[in-house]
């Protein structure tokens, strides 16, 4: 199996539900178990859901320019996903992956984004510059 993609869409929530539905209909011929693609789904949905409500500090239904990449390959076993934004990036990144730690506790945030993507992930990697963005890069095995 060799196969991939790449994407732009805007920042906001409802393309959150877009990149789930985006990463789903990936692996349509695939036969996945329903559990698989379900961790598949919370890793972009998490990673999605961060760079809208932290990477560039969008609320409910504001527009915005703003823009993320997905691009999603496969090849033989291994699936690579990357999520990238060009927004406020992240200061500590180790503190970042604590569970339970959020810089938006106040908004009903869990702190637990980092946590689950590591759970659903075989590997995950986080870059991430200060003012430049953030670029998530899981990788699962799929078989
Ligand atoms: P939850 O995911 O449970 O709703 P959360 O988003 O705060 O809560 P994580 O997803 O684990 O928790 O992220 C931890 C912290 O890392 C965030 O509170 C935020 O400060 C920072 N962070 C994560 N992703 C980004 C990003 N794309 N840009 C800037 N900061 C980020
Ligand atoms: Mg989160």
């Amino acid at each position: 199996m060799k196969r991939f993609v790449e994407m732009s869409f805007n920042a906001s929530l409802a393309n959150v539900t877009f990149a789930r539905a985006t990463v789903a209909s990936f692996f349509i011929d695939d036969e996945l178990s329903l559990s698989l693609i379900n961790e598949i789904k919370t890793i972009v949905s998490e990673a999605v859901t961060n760079c809208v409500v932290h990477g560039y500090n969008i609320t409910n239904n504001m527009y915005s320019n703003d823009i993320i990449k997905m691009s999603l390959d496969l090849k033989d076993n291994l699936l690579t996903i990357k999520i990238e934004d060009k927004g406020i990036g992240i200061e500590n990144i180790e503190k970042a992956k604590e569970p339970l730690f959020s810089t938006k506790l106040t908004e009903e945030r869990a702190g637990l984004g980092f946590t689950i993507m590591e759970i659903f992930s075989d590997n995950l990697e986080i870059i991430s510059q200060p003012k430049f963005g953030t670029t998530i890069i899981a990788r699962k095995y799929i078989s």
